[in-house]
């Protein structure tokens, strides 16, 4: 059985000490607020998972790298695969903002996209 686990709710300023405890019934939350505390611990305590971001290479265009970003929160534990993947990535300008880069980006269910426009001159 996982041990008791404390989180600091990022939900809002207040940043409540949300405690997730184990036992035979299940999981008890306790010290959020709110449910989005709730949700929050419990989703941390599961299942905890992060938004990417990054910048991969990029030929042809004004500025030599592009910023990107996964479009969904990725498990916490690709995370650093995820990233050293980011340094094998060469796109070729020019790219629009959204534009999926990699789809299923390391396996995460999860797609590399662009966040910005980026073309030979700054502005497509
Ligand atoms: S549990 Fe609710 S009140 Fe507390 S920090 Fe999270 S969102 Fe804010």
């Amino acid at each position: 059985m996982n041990p008791k686990r404390e989180f600091t709710c990022i939900n809002c300023p207040l940043s409540c000490t949300v405690t997730v405890s184990p036992g035979e019934a299940g999981l008890t939350v306790s010290g959020h607020e709110c449910r989005r505390g709730e949700e929050y611990a419990l989703q941390e305590y599961t299942d905890p998972r992060r938004v990417l971001t990054g910048t991969v290479a990029v030929d042809g265009a004004a500025l030599p790298r592009l910023p990107v970003k996964t479009d969904g929160p990725i498990p916490k534990t690709l995370v650093r695969e995820a990233a050293a993947a980011l340094s094998r990535i060469k796109v070729r300008a020019p790219v629009r903002c959204g534009e999926i880069i990699v789809a299923n980006f390391a396996g995460s269910g999860s797609n590399l996209v662009a966040t910005r426009d980026l073309g030979p001159d700054l502005d497509l």
